[in-house]
C-alpha cells in the first residue's frame, strides 16, 4: 500500500475513501482511531488519519481526489453571496463572473 493523503480530519478521509471506492479504488484508513491513542504513542505529534491505497491504483486515485477537491470547491463558490449588476442591477450568482443579463462585469 501506499500512502495517499493524511488529513487532520477524519471526516473528511472517510469522505474520500468513500468517494474512491465508488471509483473502484481500494482504499485504507491508518490512525482511524487517533484520538484514543493520542496520549500514549506520540505526546508533542499528532497523528493525522492518513488514506493508502495500493501503488497500482495510486495515480488515479490521485487524480480522483484531485477532481474530488476541485468539485468541492467549485460547490463552494457557487454559494457565495450574490453580486448586484452596475449595468441594469440584476443580482448575479456569487459564481457567475459577467451579468447573466447584460454580460456586464462584476
Ligand atoms: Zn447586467
Amino acid at each position: 500500500m501506499r500512502k495517499l493523503l493524511e488529513s487532520d480530519s477524519l471526516i473528511q478521509i472517510n469522505l474520500i475513501a468513500s468517494y474512491l471506492q465508488s471509483n473502484g479504488v481500494t482504499t485504507k484508513i491508518l490512525n482511524e482511531h487517533q484520538s484514543s491513542i493520542r496520549s500514549v504513542v506520540s505526546f508533542n505529534r499528532p497523528v493525522h488519519p492518513e488514506l493508502w491505497v495500493h501503488p497500482e491504483q495510486f495515480e488515479i486515485a490521485a487524480k480522483l481526489v484531485g477532481r474530488y477537491q476541485h468539485d468541492q470547491e467549485s460547490n463552494d463558490s457557487s454559494s457565495e453571496i450574490e453580486w448586484l449588476c452596475k449595468k441594469c442591477k440584476e443580482s448575479n450568482p456569487g459564481n457567475f463572473m459577467s451579468c447573466w443579463s447584460c454580460g456586464g462585469l462584476n
